[in-house]
């Protein structure tokens, strides 16, 4: 499908309209940045996480997983360089106050500009462009000057003090401070040795300046990250594999060629050998999906350093004792449900009717089978599709329906990307023809075919 702001509107539409996104507090009329994911999107959401775990956790030798607190001591912030460096540049249009992130309005107007820059850096600039430059609110050119805006949240939590915002603890911005404070309880506890890994998945959350493209860019939102702990020596080649990895693991999960491309960083951090991002060509163009990193010993010293603990690792076969490096993969839930519901979307016609098809694999959609009496006012019938769900429901995610007439109930499956639809009829009764006696219909969501399938076979046929 041609990607654009049409398809973005009919995502969020489907979206909205079958249960898979809500807008955060919508009957208070919404709150900035917020969203819910409904019956569908909790289901498939938890599939998007699983394939993540599966292929990160349970298929890697040396990589184990790990749920750390979201709330953690500050102290792991400052040593972090979120407390003093974690911000984003904002501008205010003096017009409307609506705050802007510059680095993106200078993206618009197709100026090469990065969060990473200095106050000064960003300003020069932006002054330099000022004139092409007009508030996407109202539209107006009167923007004060770049200032940074720092995007850790604070809390109060286990803090009982009136004045309790000079002394905060902080909701984590991202999830893989947790992985590295926890890198010695971990060597200490399993039987890893380097080079490990260590993955979480979770919620952060970041006082983003301007949330925007829809669950693209949320306030509070959910990682998947892994980090390789290696030798020094080791960093660039265990990135390089990790690299073709996590490219590949994309492709496997059914995403076309076309759609996903490198992004190399222009501005590296001090402390980083290499920096990539996985781009996916989402509705509104090709945008960070994933980050994957080589980041050196930087996290290691820094927590060394602010914790007084050694994180030092001795290599048992050469007694040799170093920080090992980490080699990082990062990637939001979020944004990967966007790319997984811009991927799969489709409409296409089937039997002479216009339908919308999400044309999910197999391990993502949220129901992996559908079951339906022929007819609801048949108690007979519907007994029996309840004895077929119960089966079914036992093995995979089912959901019985006998509202409306089959070919809706089919429309209706084929837009939360179901990809087979059981039928029960009076064949199934072995009311017509003997043979066919507990034999149901199985309806491809993609071809539409049906195909006749015994009920003893009917959990092999569908996994
Ligand atoms: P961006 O440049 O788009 O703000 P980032 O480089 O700050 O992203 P990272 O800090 O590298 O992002 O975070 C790793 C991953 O977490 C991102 O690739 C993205 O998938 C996800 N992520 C980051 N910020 C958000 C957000 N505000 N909402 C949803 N997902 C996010």
């Amino acid at each position: 499908m041609e990607r654009s702001v049409e398809t973005m509107d009919k995502i969020v539409s489907l979206c909205k309209r079958r249960g898979f996104v809500f807008s955060g507090s919508e009957i208070y009329g919404g709150f900035v940045g917020s969203f819910d994911y409904g019956p569908y999107g909790v289901e498939l959401a938890n599939n998007i996480k699983a394939a993540w775990w599966q292929a990160m956790v349970h298929r890697e030798p040396n990589i184990v997983g790990l749920d750390s607190a979201i709330v953690t001591h500050p102290k792991v912030w400052e040593a972090s360089g979120h407390v003093g460096g974690f911000s984003d540049p904002l501008v205010e249009c003096k017009a409307c106050n609506t705050r802007s992130r510059a680095d993106h309005l200078l993206e618009e107007a197709e100026v090469f500009a990065d969060e990473k820059m200095s106050v000064e850096e960003i300003n020069a600039v932006f002054d330099s462009v000022r004139e092409k430059i007009s508030c996407p609110k109202c539209g107006e050119k009167q923007f004060g000057s770049v200032t940074k805006f720092n995007l850790l949240v604070k809390t109060n939590l286990g803090n009982f003090k009136d004045d309790w915002s000079a002394d905060p603890a902080y909701l984590r911005g991202e999830t893989c401070q947790g992985i590295y404070i926890n890198f010695k309880n971990v060597l200490d506890s399993t039987r890893v040795k380097v080079p490990f890994g260590i993955a979480q998945i979770g919620k952060a959350f970041r006082n983003e300046i301007a949330p925007r493209q829809y669950i693209f860019r949320k306030r509070e939102f959910e990682q998947m990250e892994m980090q390789m702990f290696v030798a020094p020596a080791d960093e660039m080649k265990v990135y390089s594999l990790w690299k073709e990895k996590r490219m590949q693991y994309y492709l496997d999960l059914g995403f076309k060629p076309e759609n996903v491309r490198w992004h190399e960083h222009e501005n590296l951090v001090f402390y980083a050998k290499a920096a990539f991002d996985i781009e996916y060509n989402f509705p509104f163009g090709f945008k960070e999906l994933e980050g994957v990193h080589a980041r050196g010993d930087y996290d290691l010293t820094q927590h060394q350093t602010f914790s007084g603990v050694s994180m030092e690792y001795l290599d048992p076969y050469t007694n040799e004792k170093y920080l090992p490096h980490v080699v990082e993969t990062s990637v939001g839930v979020d944004r990967t449900f966007l790319a997984v519901m811009t991927e799969f979307y489709d409409e296409d016609e089937l039997c002479g009717e216009k339908r919308i098809v999400l044309r999910f694999p197999k391990k993502l959609a949220p129901i992996k089978v559908a079951v339906f009496p022929l007819l609801k006012n048949r108690p007979e019938l519907v007994e029996k599709a309840k004895e077929v769900f119960a089966l079914l429901a036992e093995h995979m995610r089912a959901e019985f329906d006998d509202n409306g007439n089959v070919g809706k109930r089919y429309r209706r499956q084929d837009e939360i990307g179901t990809p087979h639809c059981v039928t029960i009829d009076f064949d199934t009764l072995g009311e017509e023809n003997p043979l066919l006696k507990d034999t149901v219909t199985v309806r491809d969501r993609d071809t539409g075919e049906q195909t006749r399938v015994a009920i003893t076979e009917l959990i092999t046929y569908l996994q």
